[in-house]
């Protein structure tokens, strides 16, 4: 059994909430480049004639070195620095938790408001280095029946900044500033937390461009991959407005069982949706697409499937993600035996089809993506259980 190490995440410096009658100062961080100029003018710090060069200024202070307090940035003048501290906030949101698993994995939550709490996860070892799962909403709209978030209903949209401070919360924490330091571990970001990317493709566009930004996070967009259900008709949209990676969670190979257990099926059907796949901008054999099938024993699991699935993937610049199920409590599934999957991997890769096994990470700490599930749900949840413990209780008393 692994262990799990908890440690409570900086209580001690938690941000204080503003005095009721303090003006709440516009938080710089997460801001897109014009944004940046825009809100720097608009605040009456900086002439509209050197807001870009200004804004290019606190870029790299804020994206490259990481800083969350303007006195750092010394190619700034005093007197500017005071008059940003005054108007404006660099201000991270609270970290809430903070989980390290015995494999590496580390999976914060992160309030980004009142009752927004958003898990992120890191998972060494996948990418170049390592991956970040962000999320992208809190709560899904989907329902797919072998996810825990699909069982949350959807809360809202995270904005641009929410997903960007995503990346901001695991750079601070694995001590990765400035951006170009060597041996970086996080290489790599997926979206495939919390919700459906593409329901929310503008913040999501956004957040991209201010992470693969050159001058600041540097992310390569090569290695920014996004993962939807299937919303066909937002596809060439992401493509032309991220050059992101795309990756398609398919999970069956016929519509019967993608209408259940990826109900958007319904909506775009599989016919519908690998004709969207073949237009997206920027497939190549450099530039795959990935398709994701979680392994649900007895369901979806069989070499049938797995000779369907080379057959729907003709032609198809692709590779496969083989995703152990990851169980929740309560979850309808169990995940396929290791020889099923083994099996099933075999008759992909005959066929030419690069098809690793993602090898569960971070199980102790419910790091998988997909897993995720903002933590004032779950303690509704947990708290609606324990009513209906006690009303059963009271109900065997009587
Ligand atoms: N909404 C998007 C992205 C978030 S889910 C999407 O569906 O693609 C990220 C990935 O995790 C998807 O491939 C999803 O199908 C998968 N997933 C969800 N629940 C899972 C579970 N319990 N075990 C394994 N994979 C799961
Ligand atoms: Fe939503 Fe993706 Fe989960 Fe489906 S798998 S419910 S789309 S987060």
């Amino acid at each position: 059994m692994s262990t799990l190490i908890l440690s409570p995440s900086r209580p001690s410096t938690a941000p204080a909430s503003p005095a009721p009658s303090a003006p709440v100062r516009p938080n710089l961080t997460g801001l897109t480049r014009p944004e940046l100029a825009a809100a720097l003018v608009a605040g009456g710090a900086v002439e509209p004639a050197k807001a870009k060069m200004r804004a290019g200024q606190l870029w790299g202070w804020m994206h490259h070195a990481g800083a969350t307090d303007f006195g750092a940035m010394t190619n700034v003048s005093k007197d500017l620095r005071a008059t940003l501290a005054e108007r404006f906030s660099l201000e991270r949101p609270e970290v809430v938790e903070r989980q390290v698993s015995t494999d590496g994995a580390r999976k914060w939550l992160i309030r980004m408001a009142p009752g927004i709490e958003v898990e992120t996860v890191f998972i060494p070892g996948v990418g170049r280095a390592g991956a970040l799962c962000v999320s992208s909403q809190v709560g899904c709209t989907l329902n797919c029946t072998f996810c825990h978030t699909g069982t949350q209903a959807l809360v809202r949209n995270l904005t641009a900044a929410e997903i960007i401070a995503q990346v901001l919360a695991a750079k601070d924490d694995l001590g990765e500033w400035p951006s170009d330091k060597d041996d970086r571990q996080l290489s790599n970001v997926v979206f495939m937390g919390m919700g459906e990317p593409l329901y929310n493709i503008d913040n999501v566009a956004k957040a991209i461009d201010v992470i693969s930004d050159g001058e600041g996070i540097a992310l390569s967009r090569r290695r920014i991959t996004v993962s939807t259900s299937g919303v066909v008709p937002e596809l060439t949209k992401l493509g032309n407005a991220t050059q992101a990676m795309l990756a398609i969670s398919l999970h069956a190979t016929n519509d019967a069982l993608r209408d259940e257990l990826v109900p958007l099926n319904k909506k775009y059907p599989i016919a519908e949706l690998i004709a969207g796949i073949r237009a997206y901008p920027g497939l190549s054999n450099a530039r795959r697409v990935t398709f994701e099938y979680v392994m649900l024993k007895g369901i979806n699991d069989s070499p049938a499937e797995a000779r369907a699935l080379v057959q729907l993937m003709q032609g198809i610049p692709a590779k496969i993600n083989l995703i152990p199920f990851n169980p929740w409590p309560g979850s309808p599934y169990a995940c396929s035996s290791w020889g099923t999957i083994e099996t099933f991997a075999a008759i992909l890769n005959k066929a030419g089809y690069s098809s690793p096994i993602r090898t569960p990470r971070g199980r102790d700490i419910l790091a998988a993506c997909g897993q995720l599930k903002s933590e004032s749900e779950k303690l509704r949840a947990s708290a609606r259980r324990q009513a209906e413990r006690a009303a059963l209780e009271g109900a065997i008393a009587g």
